[in-house]
């Protein structure tokens, strides 16, 4: 069963049992497996013995939109094209060749549905395209929460504290668990594929592999190495959890990638925070249902990041209003900034010096070089590069802009509700006041390079970004 908690039905329309299909509109749940959403829609298909359509479309003008980007959307594209296709499951992968392209192919498709349903999801620009579809569809529309263990409206309010989080989840996680999507919600059959109308494929042609991007679509910023699809993400999750047992002392040190690398497969939807938890219990005998308080100590620290860090931002994104506003940091944090605004900044840089890794810190020029690359940052670094923006931008509200600047349009992760809950912990949120008061800092917690480099194994990776 399906958590009633994950299903929020978004307009008042019917559902219409003599159209031709249900239609899942698929956006931030890119995968086959642990996807509630498609668990939903195919129960839908079964129940009123109608075939499941999904569309999969790629808009080119969302904000960042680059072709790093594009090659993460259209990479999944394929992946899925040809599982639902051996699934018997009709996909209709779409790329947007121009702003606005898209725009009536959702209530094209919809006008034949029985019911549609879509993924729900509390950030970027997802909650204004729900929000319109609603208004326009004549029939059912449903949004289904795949975000996390804990559906996001399980939480009574918004946390600002993971230790209060954390408490919440103890206490509620365990009924949660207990209703568990499915691993494959295409493994009992579902009736025969329809076929695409011809009147809608020819005004929006499916996409094709080798179709040329979208003219509009910024080029500076290239594709990198990483391999987008819940297929490469299934592998690189097997081959991390094999190696867990290390994570604790790992992943402090740049220099040993100790950490799971999984960021992006969950920002993209191509893998579930449930598949992750599922394979770690899966190697330990355990099962999902009975939590992992009696795991190893690298296991824990790694599901209290997957889980209460990442859920607790996600929290954030859906409670708090504006949460991506400089002004919605917390009132100690903005009065102790507000104090040391006018302080002497040492060093001062323009973003462009910032964007081409030209400032006197080496370390800090590295995890540049290493964003800009290979569209990550390791996770230590990724705290002190954001620290050093506070510390060397004309204002702690000019630094708030730049750092969502320099990692929404670099990092593979990036526009995520963790991308904002990285970077207002920088400037004090789920953080508490730190003394002594400091220049520029105040009372927000500091962080050095010359520390780091004192603390972390990092010599091959300045070598390596140098
Ligand atoms: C300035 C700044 C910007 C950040 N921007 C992003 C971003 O754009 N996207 C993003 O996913 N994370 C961001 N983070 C959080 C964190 O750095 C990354 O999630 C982590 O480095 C991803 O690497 P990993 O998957 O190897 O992490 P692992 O250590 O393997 O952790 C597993 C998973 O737990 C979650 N997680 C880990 N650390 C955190 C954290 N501090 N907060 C929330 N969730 C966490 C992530 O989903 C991660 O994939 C940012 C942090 C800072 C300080």
């Amino acid at each position: 069963m399906i958590d009633p908690l994950r299903i929020r039905s978004l307009n008042d329309a019917p559902v219409r049992p003599d159209r031709e299909w249900v239609l899942y509109w698929m956006v931030s749940s890119r995968r086959i497996g642990f996807n509630p959403a498609l668990e939903r829609a195919a129960a839908h298909a079964r129940a009123l013995k109608r075939p499941l359509l999904v569309l999969d479309a790629v808009e080119c003008d969302y904000p960042w939109a680059n072709a790093r980007f594009h090659a993460c959307a259209i990479g999944s594209l394929w992946d899925l094209a040809a599982r639902f296709q051996s699934a018997g499951i009709a996909h209709y992968p779409y790329v947007e060749p121009e702003p606005g392209a898209a725009r009536g192919l959702l209530a094209a498709l919809a006008a034949q549905a029985c019911v549609v349903v879509t993924d729900d999801s509390p950030a970027f620009f997802f909650p204004r395209s729900r929000a319109a579809a609603a208004r326009r569809l004549d029939v059912a529309l449903e949004a289904v929460d795949g975000v996390g263990l804990l559906p996001v409206r399980a939480a009574p309010r918004g946390f600002l504290r993971a230790v209060d989080f954390r408490r919440h989840l103890a206490s509620a996680l365990p009924t949660h668990l207990g209703r568990f999507p499915l691993a494959d919600s295409l493994s009992e059959p579902l009736p025969r594929a329809p076929s695409l109308p011809a009147a809608v494929t020819a005004r929006w042609p499916l996409a094709r592999p080798g179709d040329p991007l979208p003219a509009v679509v910024d080029r500076s910023v290239a594709p990198v190495a990483w391999k987008p699809g819940e297929t490469a993400a299934i592998r690189d999750l097997r081959s991390f959890v094999a190696r867990l047992d290390d994570y604790t002392e790992d992943r402090r040190h740049p220099d040993r990638e100790g950490t799971s690398r999984l960021s992006p497969a969950l920002h993209w939807g191509h893998l579930s925070v449930h598949a992750i938890w599922a394979e770690i219990a899966d190697r330990c005998g355990v099962d999902v249902v009975a939590g992992w308080e009696g795991l190893p100590e690298p296991h824990r620290n790694f599901l209290d990041e997957l889980v209460t860090w990442r859920e607790l931002t996600h929290n954030t994104a859906a409670f708090l209003p504006n949460y991506d506003a400089y002004d919605s940091l917390p009132w100690w944090a903005l009065e102790s900034l507000a104090k040391h605004a006018g302080d002497p900044r040492p060093y001062l840089y323009e973003v462009e010096d910032l964007e081409t890794a030209s400032t006197h810190d080496p370390v800090w020029n590295a995890a540049q070089r290493q964003l800009v690359a290979e569209g990550r940052i390791h996770n230590y670094l990724r705290m002190v590069w954001g620290k050093k923006v506070l510390e060397w931008s004309p204002s702690p509200e000019e630094g708030f802009r730049t750092l969502l600047h320099l990692n929404n349009r670099y990092a593979i992760d990036g526009r995520d509700p963790n991308s904002v809950g990285g970077i207002a912990w920088v400037f004090g949120r789920y953080d508490r006041p730190w003394g002594p008061e400091r220049p520029i800092f105040g009372l927000i917690r500091y962080m050095s390079s010359e520390a780091t480099v004192r603390k972390v194994k990092m010599k091959e990776y300045l070598r390596n970004h140098q």
